[in-house]
């Protein structure tokens, strides 16, 4: 046998983060166009069971093993799909499985690769609040996992010095329990301390819990794995309403070169 006839499929999509709304009909037909569904456990589990569908469940951290598990059933000629959490190319899989690609064996590169976005945690978290994204932002994870944490703090300086809304993914995990801490304590250094803060945990599923705060009030504990913080800049205000929930948002013009 000189390899398939029909060159494999892989899809890494994303399921965005948490109800089957927030699921798009792109990233729908892609799940159930195939025949091999590789990715985290508790992601997997959103992925409603079809006949026929093989499951490759891995641990949250083994990204790249799975990323090259895909793409060698994909090279036996396999139509696969690799699920993420919200987008798939936001701290997820599509960059894990393109690493692997890089790295691989020439002959994957002619596999039918595709990217399925999905919404990604800050726009879930931001539309939960108001607009607190709507003038420029800045994603960053806080991991220091896959880089050291001076350059963690580098970004966080930078960016908010510049004056960006910062987004902030993996906040805090047990084996990283004073990373977010620190974080907090450096931004109180950079902006005013009523910049409102917002923690948008598990946004989309049944044990969802936003909250508004400052910056000088954010307290790291009311953060956990499953939560996406959002630290406004100068141009970020908050709208008090009679009975409802405030409205958080960020002017859509700036002035001057200072944040
Ligand atoms: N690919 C994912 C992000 C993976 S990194 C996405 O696009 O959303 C994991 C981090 O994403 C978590 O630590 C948390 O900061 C954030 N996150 C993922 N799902 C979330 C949700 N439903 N609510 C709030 N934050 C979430």
């Amino acid at each position: 046998m000189s390899g398939p006839l029909v060159p494999g499929r892989l899809a890494v999509v994303g399921l965005g983060p948490g109800d089957a709304c927030y699921l798009t009909a792109e990233a729908e037909a892609a799940l159930a166009g195939a025949e091999a569904l590789y990715g985290y456990a508790a992601y997997l589990d959103r992925v409603p069971v079809r006949q026929g569908q093989g499951r490759y469940a891995s641990d949250n951290r083994a990204e790249g093993a799975r990323a090259a598990a895909a793409l060698r059933h994909a090279a036996e000629g396999a139509s696969v799909a690799v699920v993420s959490g919200g987008d798939p190319g936001v701290f997820a899989m599509a960059a894990a499985v393109l690493e692997e690609l890089a790295a691989g064996p020439e002959s994957w590169r002619a596999l039918d690769i595709k990217i399925v976005p999905g919404v990604t945690a800050m726009l879930a978290v931001a539309a939960r609040v108001g607009a607190p994204l709507g003038h420029d932002f800045c994603a960053l994870s806080l991991s220091d996992n896959l880089k050291p944490w001076e350059l963690v703090e580098r970004r966080l300086t930078a960016a908010a010095s510049a004056g960006f809304v910062l987004a902030l993914y993996n906040p805090i995990s047990r084996a990283r329990p004073w990373q977010l801490g620190r974080a907090l304590e450096l931004l109180r250094g950079l902006l005013p301390a009523s910049t409102p803060v917002v923690f948008g945990r598990a946004v989309g599923r049944g044990d969802e819990r936003v909250t508004l705060t400052t910056l000088a009030a954010a307290d790291p504990e009311s953060a956990d794995m499953a939560t996406l913080i959002i630290v406004g800049s100068r141009q970020t205000h908050v709208i008090a309403r009679p009975g409802r929930a405030p409205l958080v948002y960020t002017s859509r013009s700036a002035e001057g070169a200072s944040a």
